[in-house]
């Protein structure tokens, strides 16, 4: 089968691998699409510690079973599914306590050490893998890992309904982001970004009304600041700024992926003296269960959110599109429909 592997970091390729057979605890799909994210960029430029090479990329994806292992009793060829790719040890210390995604020996489909979806097939551990609705469509299973993550970033926040938001960035993850805060009952809901036509997109497409290039021009908005803060650039310099959008008693939610190591300074004062919260989000936990019903609910606007879709071997120019910054979500596509 038709695979993308990445051998070390920078060398990514198209390669003939063997089909995998299930092992007994295992699920095999034929994927239907597999959605191409910030972190796979991350691990081909060699910036995912987790990361063992040689590995067959992609994390975001949904297909078809085509076969499965002797102790699998939940699923049966043919079944739609999607699979929450994180693979967490489940006996260390933070895993007994309910927090597999802080895992001591956290590994994650595609990203760590286990085959990822940017293949023709794949075999994952039955407990990863999740029933969606029949009328669900690739296109929007692959898109059910991003909005986990973004529903775990909700579980973390604990926003009220009728709060206000403010997202910097509005790219892909921000405009996950921002359609989540919307099905939370926000109030408002602005939007930052310094590429003016993804702002365009957010007011054109999405139908966000508040978009800007600086805190300055949303103002008159929210004069006193905004209730929750996303920060989905990955951009510390935007993490350390972002604390000036806050409200008091409002809250700064890390969400981007910002490069380790990197330092941000607030003023102690101002965390102190305006009961300011400083949340981080990493990851899935508990909520691709939730993101799978919210896609289903309608509050995603799937057809607008994958804005290219590109074949397995034509993975280096989606690559390309990419890292150009041009398009929304990319997804290399399989046969199942
Ligand atoms: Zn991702
Ligand atoms: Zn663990």
């Amino acid at each position: 089968m038709k695979a993308v592997v990445v051998d070390e970091p920078g060398a990514v390729r198209v390669a003939d691998l063997p089909t995998p057979e299930p092992g007994p605890n295992d699920v095999v799909l034929k994927v239907g699409a597999c959605g191409i994210c910030g972190t796979d960029i991350h691990i081909i430029d060699g910036e995912f510690p987790p990361t063992v090479y040689p590995i067959v990329i992609g994390h975001e994806f949904g297909g078809q079973v085509t076969a499965v292992g002797e102790n699998v009793t939940a699923f049966k060829p043919g079944d739609r599914v999607g699979v929450d790719p994180t693979l967490n040890c489940g006996s260390c210390y933070f895993c007994q306590r309910g927090m597999g995604n802080l895992c001591e020996r956290w590994n994650g489909i595609g990203v760590a050490s286990h085959p990822g979806g940017f293949a023709e097939y794949i075999s994952v551990p039955e407990r990863v893998v999740y029933a969606i609705p029949d009328d669900m469509s690739m296109k929007a299973a692959a898109l059910i890992e991003p909005v986990s993550c973004v529903v775990r970033g909700f579980h973390r926040l604990q926003p009220q309904t009728g709060e206000t938001y403010l997202i910097y960035g509005a790219g892909p993850m921000g405009l996950l982001n921002a359609q989540v805060a919307r099905y939370n009952g926000a109030s408002l809901v602005a939007l930052i970004d310094i590429n003016q036509s993804r702002l365009d997109r957010a007011k054109n497409e999405f139908g966000f009304e508040h978009v800007a290039t600086n805190l300055e021009d949303l103002r008159d908005i929210a004069p006193r600041g905004f209730d929750n803060v996303i920060e989905a650039t990955g951009v510390t310099r935007v993490a350390e700024q972002a604390i000036d959008a806050v409200k008091r008693r409002g809250k700064l939610l890390l969400f981007g992926v910002c490069p380790p190591g990197e330092k941000a300074s607030y003023d102690a004062f101002k965390i102190y003296n305006e009961e300011i919260t400083i949340l981080g989000s990493m990851a899935v936990l508990n909520s691709y269960g939730p993101a799978i019903d919210i896609i289903a609910s309608g509050a995603i606007d799937v057809e607008r959110m994958v804005s290219d879709t590109f074949t397995l071997d034509e993975f280096p120019a989606a690559l390309a599109h990419v890292r150009s910054g041009n398009g929304l979500k990319v997804q290399v596509a399989g046969t199942s429909s």
